[in-house]
């Protein structure tokens, strides 16, 4: 690993100063858990980190009636066990617990857990692997390469990396929003807004300026909360990436008919995935594993599959299906 220098503020405002005054490719750091890894790998090298967990504002959690608040620095165990959380929006609370390991989620936050990069062996494999998200224009060895695990639904000719995390797959279906604050002040992103397709520049992953910190996430209240769950479908139990995972919500009126719908999509999309045409179809249907199934159909509808990956299609299907049947049991409770 190269030499960096390390800064911590003591507060938000020194944060954004540091920020400002930092030389390119400078990186904050919060828990650590993936960004060292890359710097081992030698994949970053930021010429500095500055280090937010002495920020107290950024740990802040709070569950009023009108939205759920979560400060980016908490802890991924500490929102995955708020019993608010818990009880209102399991998918939120389940997409963190299969997400990674106690000891990770112990250490890692909510806001670094939004920005970790893609698992994809060629990327994290070395200068050897070409790889256009990691040195532009070198090409990318995965389109001949393993694919099995690659992505489905936002690919571009230049790179089909998929987004690896759980966490922004629930939020994306509650329609999350981010306070983000840099030299000019603050702003609010929705979530939907934060993650980029490669297109031609798969380099490019984010909309976040390199000066700007994000402060917390907010979750708007909603009744589809309490009907919502996340599945993860991966290779072993215990901890590991999925090859498909699902968000899904449906609040239900007294007939049983579905009046609210959200489906979010991980482990198979260049990026947090929202399926709003599938949610639609939804709509003003009984819930039923005929319904249920038809809906993660269309959710798949435009899969372009990897090579070795095809498989995970009819997966992806099953696993839209079966966390709306499951949603709907809690929604009818
Ligand atoms: C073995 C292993 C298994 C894992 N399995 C999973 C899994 O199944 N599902 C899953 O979702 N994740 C998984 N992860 C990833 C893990 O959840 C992330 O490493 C973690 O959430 C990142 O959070 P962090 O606080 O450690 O971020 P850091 O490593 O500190 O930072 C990550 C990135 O976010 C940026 N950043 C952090 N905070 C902010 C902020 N407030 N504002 C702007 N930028 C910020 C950093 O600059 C950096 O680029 C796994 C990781 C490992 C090592
Ligand atoms: S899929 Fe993307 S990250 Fe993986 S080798 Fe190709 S360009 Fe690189």
């Amino acid at each position: 690993m190269r030499s960096f220098a390390y800064v911590v503020p003591d507060s938000v405002a020194g944060a954004v100063d540091a920020l400002a005054a930092a030389e390119p490719g400078t990186r904050i750091l919060a828990g650590g858990t993936t960004l060292y890894d890359l710097m081992k790998l030698g994949i970053e090298a930021p010429p500095a980190v500055i280090d937010i967990h002495r920020l107290a504002e950024l740990t802040e959690i709070s569950t009023s009636d009108g939205e759920l608040s979560f400060g980016a620095g908490a802890r991924m165990a500490e929102v995955a066990d708020h019993p608010v959380v818990r009880r209102d929006y399991p998918a939120l609370s389940e997409s963190l617990w299969r997400a990674a390991s106690q000891q990770l989620r112990n250490m890692a936050t909510v806001g670094g857990n939004l920005l970790q990069r893609t698992r994809c062996g060629y990327f994290r494999g070395g200068a050897e692997f070409p790889c256009n998200k990691r040195n532009p224009g070198s090409g990318c060895a995965a389109l001949e390469g393993l694919d099995r695990t690659h992505a489905l639904l936002g690919t571009s000719d230049t790179c089909i990396a998929t987004y690896p995390g759980d966490w922004a797959v629930a939020l994306i279906a509650f329609d999350a929003v981010l306070d983000v604050v840099g030299p000019a002040g603050e702003r609010t992103l929705p979530l939907g807004e934060l993650h980029v397709e490669p297109g031609d520049n798969p380099l490019l992953e984010h909309t976040l300026a390199p000066d700007e910190l994000i402060l917390r996430i907010r979750v708007p209240a909603t009744p589809a909360g309490r009907g919502s769950t996340y599945h993860k479908i991966r290779d072993r139990e215990s901890y590991a990436f999925a090859l498909t995972s699902a968000a899904t919500a449906v609040t239900l009126d007294a007939q049983g008919t579905v009046t609210d719908c959200r489906i979010g999509l991980g482990g198979v999309a260049t990026r947090p995935w929202r399926a709003t045409t599938a949610e639609r179809s939804l709509i003003g249907e009984q819930l039923t594993r005929e319904t249920a199934r038809r809906a993660g159909e269309v959710a798949f509808a435009g899969a372009r599959p990897p090579r070795t990956g095809a498989f995970r299609v009819e997966l992806g299907i099953r696993t839209v299906t079966d966390a709306l049947l499951t949603a709907g049991k809690r929604a009818a409770r």
